[in-house]
């Protein structure tokens, strides 16, 4: 799940509609419309002059998502579950997880 950077379009693939865990999908969902609303404010969300887990954008749309598991009742081990991606090395999930004051 992405935001298009030419038009602000939320992108979703099927496939991990079809098959990704329910509560994934739905942080995605809060995590991408903060990005939608960042890009209709104007502000760049690939500013490559950061690390993905340090880029202000990112940072931001995942304290909505870490709110919104919190407010789920998510443990810090199933929010840290969340925000580890393929595309982030161990060193960048303790750093966006300190920020975001997740304990991982
Ligand atoms: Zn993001």
């Amino acid at each position: 799940m992405w935001v298009d950077g030419r038009d602000g379009n939320l992108m979703v693939s099927s496939r991990y509609l079809d098959r990704g865990n329910r509560v994934d999908v739905y942080l995605d969902v809060i995590h991408e419309l903060v990005h939608v609303r960042q890009f209709m404010e104007g502000r760049e969300l690939f500013d490559n002059q950061y690390r993905y887990s340090a880029r202000p954008t990112e940072v931001e749309a995942y304290r909505y998502a870490v709110q919104e598991a919190r407010r789920l009742g998510l443990s810090d081990e199933r929010i840290c579950e969340y925000l580890k991606t393929e595309w982030m090395s161990d060193r960048d999930l303790r750093e966006l997880a300190t920020v975001v004051d997740v304990g991982c």
